[in-house]
């Protein structure tokens, strides 16, 4: 199930009454909550995107802010039911090593990968207006097994700079995953570029962060990419699924 378009979850957003924050998750295991903060008091509710894509989910959703969660929402509940269903049965498909064809056919970098040009196509593409920063691949941890990787980094000093992990120059790399991830650093700056006011520091992945980042063309696939090859990316020795014939030919 694909999450709502950007428009969607504006409109719902609009819908909230703004004294609750509102949060889109990405989590396997909560996929909504409403908690009070016991220091500033600020409702936030955290909503994993998807759920609004079910019948009467967005009506019980508006209910369960009103009454602060309490209460029964039975399509909200069944809401979240299936949609933990259907992660936990990605999350097996990953973990027994099948890949979605549909992914494992996306196009990939291949042996020439020029970080510039790719920087400036989706600069002029998403920030014209912005001055670029510098990019460059970032130290290479060799092939031992890691075990968290951050593939992109966005630095301001001594100049606006974005490094991307060496991992990420393999060429069976989904071409959309390496400029999500170029994108995602480029929002970065942009933040850096254009100060919200209203912060005095402007949390990392904010609500204008998060609709900038799912502005980018091809985010849902690279993100379902990134979930199924993220253990391969990890560890490099890690054998992984070969394409069978007749995928090669569809
Ligand atoms: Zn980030």
């Amino acid at each position: 199930m694909l999450p709502p378009s950007e428009a969607e979850l504006q409109r719902f957003q609009k819908q909230c009454p703004p004294r609750v924050h509102l949060r889109f998750n990405r989590n396997r295991q909560t996929l909504v909550s409403l908690r009070q903060s016991p220091t500033t008091r600020q409702w936030t509710l955290s909503l994993r995107p998807e759920l609004l894509q079910y019948p009467g989910c967005e009506g019980d959703l508006l209910r369960f802010i009103a009454q602060n969660g309490n209460g029964d929402f039975p399509y909200l509940r069944q809401a979240v039911q299936d949609l933990f269903e259907r992660l936990q049965h990605h999350q097996a498909q990953v973990i027994a090593n099948v890949i979605d064809p549909k992914l494992s056919r996306l196009p990939t970098v291949g042996h020439e990968i020029h970080l510039h040009q790719r920087l400036k196509a989706l600069q002029a593409q998403y920030w014209p207006e912005l001055n670029p920063p510098h990019i460059s691949w970032s130290r290479n941890p060799g092939p031992r097994p890691l075990r968290s990787i951050r593939f992109g980094c966005y630095r301001t000093s001594p100049t606006p700079r974005i490094t991307i992990h060496p991992r990420l120059r393999q060429p069976w790399v989904a071409d959309c995953f390496l400029n999500h991830v170029i994108h995602h650093e480029l929002c970065h700056h942009a933040q850096h570029c254009i100060p919200q006011r209203r912060f005095r520091r402007e949390p990392i992945h904010s609500p204008r962060f998060r609709q900038w980042e799912q502005s980018y063309e091809y985010y849902m696939q690279a993100r379902q990419w990134e979930r199924a090859y993220v253990p391969y990316l990890m560890d490099p020795n890690k054998p992984r699924p070969h394409r069978t014939p007749d995928q090669e030919l569809v």
